[in-house]
């Protein structure tokens, strides 16, 4: 994609992002501090949010809030309890990337261990829905609001051993349609598919693959800054390719 955003494209904006510590959204949550956001970091490893949040202090962003949530666990009440804490420091949100993600077995469906499953499943819709459920009041008192899901090639086509990880991406752009309906005119509600990018569940998706022939995080952040910023303000219920011309599979 190519978009030269605004250096300030994201002042005054609060921006919290799932799964911070890691790939693609702690490079989310560094960029999005660099165009100026006050950013809320979610995770599940202290030490890691830790580190991501001194990263952006000592770049100069403002200072992050972090916040532990284990996806795979969480309750309805659970996220409750975050968002109130997420209040007390910030008076809404202007965005929200769900990015955090499981990646399972890549296996054949007959053979996926049907716990393995439940956690993909869990991590990737469940915990991502009960904390959409809960963050949403602080997203509607934004008049710029944009929720942001993290989708893959296969959540729109599936593709023979991605079992429950496509079902999940599947699921994810159904929420994210149906919200995006729901919220029309009051709230902008769209899908990232990343497309193959250099991280931890890249190279444990595909262990053969050269991560040198792979985007970086960082090439893939134009499309994360312009779904989140002004100038994608009447896009809404759509998905977005952050690589439109590659193909889907490993890396040649
Ligand atoms: P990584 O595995 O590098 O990072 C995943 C992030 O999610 C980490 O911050 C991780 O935390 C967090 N996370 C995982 N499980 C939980 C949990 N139970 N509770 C809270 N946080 C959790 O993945 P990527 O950066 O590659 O992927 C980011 C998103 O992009 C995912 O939704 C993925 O499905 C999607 N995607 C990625 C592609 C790629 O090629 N990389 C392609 C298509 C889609 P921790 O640091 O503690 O492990």
């Amino acid at each position: 994609m190519h978009y030269q955003p605004q250096r300030d494209l994201l002042q005054q904006r609060i921006i919290l992002v799932t799964g911070a510590s890691d790939g693609i959204g702690r490079e989310a949550a560094l960029t999005y501090a660099r165009y100026g956001a006050s950013v809320i970091l979610l995770g599940r490893n202290d030490d890691k949010l830790r580190a991501v949040a001194q990263q952006i202090q000592q770049e100069g962003g403002i200072a992050p809030q972090w916040f532990i949530l284990d996806l795979l666990t969480c309750t309805p009440q659970e996220c409750h309890t975050l968002a109130q804490k997420v209040a007390i420091h910030y008076p809404r949100l202007d965005g929200v990337l769900h990015n955090a993600g499981l990646l399972g077995d890549v296996s054949p469906m007959a053979e996926q261990k049907p716990e393995v499953w439940q956690d993909v499943m869990q991590v990737n819709v469940n915990g991502t829905f009960m904390l959409t459920q809960a963050l949403l009041p602080l997203l509607l008192k934004s008049d710029a609001g944009s929720l942001v899901f993290t989708s893959s090639s296969v959540g729109r086509q599936g593709r023979a051993n991605w079992g429950a990880y496509a079902a999940s991406k599947f699921a994810t752009e159904g929420m994210m349609q149906v919200l995006a309906e729901e919220y029309q005119g009051q709230l902008r509600v769209n899908c990232i598919n990343p497309g193959g990018t250099r991280t931890g569940m890249r190279a444990s998706a595909f262990p053969t693959e050269d991560p040198q022939k792979l985007k970086t995080p960082a090439d893939i952040m134009p499309l994360y800054l312009w779904l989140m910023g002004d100038d994608s303000r009447r896009k809404t219920g759509m998905t977005f390719d952050a690589q439109p011309n590659r193909k889907p599979g490993i890396s040649q």
